[in-house]
């Protein structure tokens, strides 16, 4: 992980996200036109359900994501919705057989239909931390990842001390909000909530929000696409990405999970995913 963390830093022209055919290069048959639809369906190769077969059965997983977390679900140029978390569920769908179904909901909005018991997973850029652990059981961890500040180009913040008295964007329900609160009164900024992360980036492109607070690998994406943002700070907290069920809920989903990610890593599919989106 260090590794693409420097290069999130440092290779800002060199990332490459593939504009178009994307699903196809990977062999992935979902159907995710953002565009028309907040659900896409999505149903696992045949022969990988031939190859699980014996565990495998018709049920198919609601499993649900953020809108705009590239490089790990977001629409491309043609509006489909692409990203790492997508490609890696859908190969590990094949892999071991399951069929599910997408629904593009928002980070905090998939969060609460899991603990509503609506859905029967998460896939969103999620951080495996400990208080979420006694909630969901989560997948063994697929990304590492953590907490960063990134402000304007311009901007002359390069501490949480000049954060004083101005207004900071999170988005609602993770842990850079988490973040954020444990450190505002100490530094004396606001907290605006927001839905995504793109309406967050906005806010701090208009100059309402003097700075925002995201996952440190989503931020270097942008950055390295030409937002017009810097990261002044270095990332604070370390946490991995995982799949979430409701704790108890669907063992055998998270299991095929586990199972499938590391065939995955074994074959170079992770590898080939990974560097498909973040440049070495
Ligand atoms: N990794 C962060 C969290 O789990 C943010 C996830 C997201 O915004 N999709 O809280």
């Amino acid at each position: 992980m260090k590794r693409i963390i420097a290069a999130l830093l440092t290779t800002a022209i060199t990332v490459s996200i593939t504009a178009c055919g994307s699903q196809s290069a990977a062999g992935n048959t979902a159907s995710s036109d953002a565009g028309t639809s907040d659900t896409a369906s999505v149903s696992a190769g045949t022969s990988a359900s031939e190859t699980a077969a014996a565990g495998a059965s018709d049920k198919v997983y609601t499993i649900a994501t953020d809108t705009t977390f590239a490089p790990f679900e977001f629409e491309d140029d043609n509006g489909n919705m692409v990203g790492i978390d997508l490609e890696l569920l859908d190969a590990i769908a094949k892999d071991q057989g399951f069929k599910y179904e997408l629904e593009y909901v928002g980070f905090s909005a998939a969060v609460t239909a899991l603990e509503a018991g609506e859905i029967d997973g998460v896939i969103a850029g999620m951080s495996i931390t400990d208080e979420r652990k006694q909630k969901y059981d989560f997948s063994d961890p697929y990304f590492d990842s953590g907490v960063a500040m990134a402000v304007l180009s311009d901007s002359d913040i390069n501490s949480y001390d000049a954060l004083k008295g101005k207004t900071v964007a999170v988005k609602m329900g993770t842990e850079s909000e988490t973040f954020a609160n444990s450190i505002k009164d100490k530094y004396g900024f606001e907290i605006k909530e927001f839905e995504d992360s793109a309406t967050m980036y906005q806010d701090v492109l208009a100059g309402t929000s003097a700075a925002v607070f995201d996952d440190y690998p989503v931020l270097g994406y942008q950055i390295s696409k030409g937002i017009g943002f810097k990261m002044p700070l270095s990332m604070e907290q370390g946490s991995s990405y995982g799949f979430a069920t409701l704790k108890g809920a669907n063992p055998e989903l998270v299991e095929m999970f586990d199972k499938g990610l590391a065939d995955m890593k074994a074959n170079g599919t992770y590898d080939k995913i990974i560097n498909k989106y973040i440049s070495k």
